[in-house]
């Protein structure tokens, strides 16, 4: 059941959603704001680019990221491709993450499967606060069942870039759950979609919502 105005699914577009309906119709649906762009998420950009060169192709790090080597050295010996990009269709069966009829994507930092394709573990960078929500690992297992359905055992791990740590284990191999958690929020936005009901949230990330003709937006503490 896709809706063709809506987005495929993306745990961006998820969060958002979960945020505030109305900033993510606008940024995803309407696509009438600019798109965000922050000192942090520049930042995030670098690390992980720079991560993924050392962990899937073995380029030394810079020496700002030095403190990285650490954590990314014994994940580049199984040898990743990182950033692996994958997509799903609204039957379950995988596509590509760029493909006209994929329902829903995401991206992997790093994925890390055995030879018999039956065990998997997922890492994901994060330059961000420490909070340990599975949902976004969640989702990437789910996009990874799909294409190696013979995986039995996947858990994931996010790397806390600020700690210098790697976080808990979570355990991501009940990926129909997570299927039918997919489902069902889906359906809750296809129908608040066909329906044109995109509320607005007001929350202290209103300080930090690209949708500045809100009546709920107001400036960050930093003053953008
Ligand atoms: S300013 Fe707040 S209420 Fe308005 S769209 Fe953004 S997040 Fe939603």
């Amino acid at each position: 059941m896709a809706e063709k105005n809506l987005p495929p699914w993306s745990h961006t577009f998820f969060s958002d959603y979960g945020t505030c309906p109305s900033r993510a119709y606008h940024k995803y649906v309407a696509k009438d704001v600019p798109k965000e762009e922050t000192d942090a998420l520049k930042e995030g950009r670098r690390v992980h680019d720079a991560l993924d060169a050392r962990v899937t192709n073995g380029v030394q790090l810079p020496d700002i990221y030095q403190k990285y080597e650490f954590l990314a050295a014994p994940l580049a010996a199984y040898r990743p491709i990182g950033e692996l990009k994958l997509g799903i269709l609204w039957s379950g069966k995988p596509c590509g993450f760029f493909d006209k009829e994929v329902w829903g994507r995401g991206v992997i930092d790093v994925p890390i499967i055995n030879a018999a394709r039956t065990s998997a573990i997922l890492f994901d960078w994060k330059t961000g606060k420490r909070k340990e929500d599975p949902t976004e690992l969640r989702l990437q297992a789910l996009l990874l069942h799909a294409q190696h359905p013979t995986l039995q055992h996947i858990t994931g791990h996010y790397i806390w870039l600020r700690d210098l740590a790697i976080g808990e284990s979570h355990n991501l191999s009940d990926v129909d759950a997570t299927w039918e958690e997919v489902r069902y929020q889906w359906n809750v936005i296809f129908n608040h979609a066909k329906a044109g009901h995109w509320p607005e949230r007001e929350g202290p990330l209103c300080s930090y919502c690209p949708v500045k003709k809100c009546r709920f937006w107001r400036p960050s503490p930093e003053g953008k």
